[in-house]
């Protein structure tokens, strides 16, 4: 019997997607690439905002054509869509053999009759991987759907954390990410994720390891430190500021102002170390005046470790403080007026990259080859950040030495040296 994954979303929902393939094989299912030879299909979905739910409907409604296309096939649908949406009777649901929520691979092994003792593992493949350290958010940012549908935070043990990484070398990883709604809140005897990280990265010298999701509220200020010790853990932060404005970042509930990121951002400006941050920030944020919007704006250009702006307008999403808020305050900022500020933004992105081009051009730099032709330097996440192209072929997954030939913004040009 044969069974597929279609997992959408986040690197965390990928790393349950792995945990259901574990599961799958574990019950003596083989695994499919492709939809139409299998018997059964997972449904791993999103749904943390409207454009992310549609497009988990969009797929579930695919998937009941193909299953009454033939005979005895299934569906699971998984994730965060029944997480957030419960089933409220009113049919449409009759299609789908077994609904789980986020994660939730024990049903999975209960309704495939096999047992679900000690932790899960993952089944997966590829160059980077990802290892989860913790699932659910504490912070209830007034915007955010994720607490109530993951719920708080919980971290993975230690050892749970270090098998897995065992597990992914042996499955050919050669870059991991770690991953978590709030990674800086990770914590364990003691030590914190700047000390996971150098567990880590003395434990397997040969992996690329990289951070996500470092909320400022829990920036373990010792990275600058880490990256400087352990030049396998990158010298890369991705970083949801989500804003720079005081009195915004008060109404978003984010538990700090201003002066928190700047100093972070100072601290990393400060390092002898070379570092590149990813910024999360959300535009267009009810109440959100032209002062507050330029305050965001002049912080993301202030700094030569900002590299990469992912910025994105507020959705209204039923169910959050702000969604109610916003309508009895009647202070949404107007479509046209978010999409120009998104557009101001992208504006500064490009400076960003401008300033790290003219830094990169004609440097040796460590390239990791994603296949024969490109790849992503140490300041670049794979397949969201920076490409580099190589100007010949090259070992996919190896690690290569090779000159910026040209750089303009999120394409680099590398010509390699040995
Ligand atoms: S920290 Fe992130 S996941 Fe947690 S509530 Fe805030 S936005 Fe949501």
């Amino acid at each position: 019997m044969k069974y597929h994954i279609i997992s959408l979303g986040c690197p965390k929902n990928t790393v349950d997607s792995e945990q259901f393939a574990w599961v799958m094989n574990s019950a003596g299912w083989e695994n499919s690439d492709e939809p139409d030879p299998s018997d059964l299909i997972i449904l791993n979905t999103c749904a943390f905002i409207a454009p992310a739910t549609e497009e988990s409907l969009e797929y579930l409604s695919d998937l009941i054509s193909w299953k009454s296309r033939k005979p005895g096939r299934k569906i699971v649908l998984a994730g965060c869509l029944p997480g957030r949406y419960s089933d409220d009777g009113s049919g449409g649901l009759e299609d789908i053999d077994l609904i789980t929520g986020p994660g939730d691979w024990r049903k999975l092994s209960a309704w495939l009759g096999i047992a679900s003792e000690g932790p899960a593992q993952v089944l997966g493949h590829g160059n980077y991987r990802y290892l989860k350290i913790a699932d659910g958010c504490s912070n209830g940012c007034a915007y955010c759907t994720i607490p109530a549908i993951r719920g708080k935070f919980v971290p993975r043990h230690t050892d749970t954390i270090l098998r897995e990484s065992d597990l992914l070398v042996q499955q050919g990883a050669g870059e991991i990410g770690l991953v978590a709604q709030d990674s800086g809140n990770w914590r364990q005897s003691g030590a914190d994720l700047a000390a996971l990280a150098e567990t880590l990265a003395a434990r397997h010298p040969s992996i690329w390891w990289r951070l996500y999701y470092l909320h400022p509220l829990h920036f373990p200020h010792r990275l600058p430190e880490v990256f400087s010790k352990f030049s396998n853990v990158v010298p890369y932060i991705d970083m949801p500021v989500q804003h720079a404005s005081d009195s915004i970042l008060e109404r978003m509930g984010r538990g700090h102002g201003v002066r928190t990121i700047e100093k972070i951002m100072e601290e990393l400006d400060n390092s002898p170390v070379e570092i590149a941050v990813r910024y999360t920030v959300i535009t267009g944020y009810p109440g959100e005046t032209e002062a507050d919007f330029s305050e965001l704006r002049d912080f993301l250009g202030r700094y030569r470790s900002g590299r990469h702006i992912a910025a994105f307008s507020w959705y209204p999403e039923e169910g959050t403080l702000e969604y109610s808020r916003a309508i009895a305050r009647g202070d949404a900022v107007d479509d046209s007026t978010a999409s120009g500020r998104l557009a101001s933004i992208s504006a500064v992105g490009d400076s960003l990259y401008a300033d790290w081009d003219e830094r990169l051009y004609g440097r040796e730099l460590s390239i990791r080859a994603d296949d024969k032709i490109t790849g992503h330097t140490v300041w670049d996440a794979p397949e969201v950040d920076a490409v580099v192209s190589f100007t010949e072929p090259v070992i996919p997954g190896s690690v290569v030495r090779a000159k910026i030939v040209e750089s303009s913004g999120a394409v680099l040009v590398a010509e390699p040296v040995n």
